[in-house]
């Protein structure tokens, strides 16, 4: 059946995966907005109810958001405290530079592009950073847990994802991610094509079996090509 759309992870997918220390950025962060004796404590604090707030995504798919992060950790974080936590993460999401060639290469065929994350982000913080380099225009629709109740794997948030781009048929749709549980084995349970690319350390899960690996974005082409 003819590809429709190629819909795409984003950490680890279209952002290359970079291991971050996030206890160390909760350091950073809170040393800019409290005090020396009290920032190690809220930086312990936030980091701790991320790391629940994660297992509990991994476990029952159970989405959250920052608002559910801060509120876990006793915390209320303002407009210059969520800007500096930001600006912390700047440096670790770049856009892989074979994203946009890609991503146009799609729309000259008329593929539909889309994006499917799970994340605690809003979504203008992601828009934020595809704007920055340069691919917001080339995505067609985007869906983040952050705005559904239930993340990859579950089939709700695959059904969002094809909502986000107008497609209704998951046989036409190509999924492209780096985690073997949340992505390959959520694509396929959902009637996906999956692709997996290396590189990230995402643990291995058995049920999830690609239809294609490649190493870098640009390697999905070849496999379009042939379905
Ligand atoms: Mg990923």
């Amino acid at each position: 059946m003819a590809v429709e759309a190629v819909i795409f992870d984003w950490g680890g997918t279209l952002t290359p995966w970079i291991p971050v220390d996030h206890h160390q950025l909760w350091l950073d962060v809170c040393g800019l907005h409290f005090p020396a004796d009290q920032a190690y404590q809220v930086a312990t604090a936030i980091h701790a109810a991320e790391t629940e707030l994660w297992q509990a995504c991994d476990q029952s798919q159970q989405s959250a958001t920052l608002d559910h992060l801060f509120q876990r950790a006793g915390i209320v974080a303002n407009d210059e405290f969520l800007a500096s936590y930001f600006t912390a993460w700047e440096p670790h999401t770049a856009t892989d530079p074979e994203a946009a060639p890609l991503l146009r290469e799609l729309r000259a065929r008329d593929v539909k592009v889309g994006v499917l994350s799970n994340t605690m982000w809003p979504r203008s913080a992601h828009e934020r950073v595809f704007i920055r380099d340069g691919i917001f225009s080339l995505i067609d629709g985007a869906a983040y847990s952050s705005e559904l109740a239930r993340a990859k794997p579950h089939a709700e948030a695959f059904r969002a994802a094809m909502a986000a781009i107008g497609v209704t048929d998951p046989a036409t749709c190509v999924f492209v991610g780096d985690r073997p549980y949340d992505d390959i084995y959520g694509a396929k349970r959902a009637g996906m094509r999956a692709v997996l690319i290396r590189g990230s350390h995402a643990p291995a899960f058995d049920a999830g079996v690609p239809d294609a690996v490649i190493s870098r974005l640009s390697g999905l082409l070849p496999h379009l090509d042939s379905w």
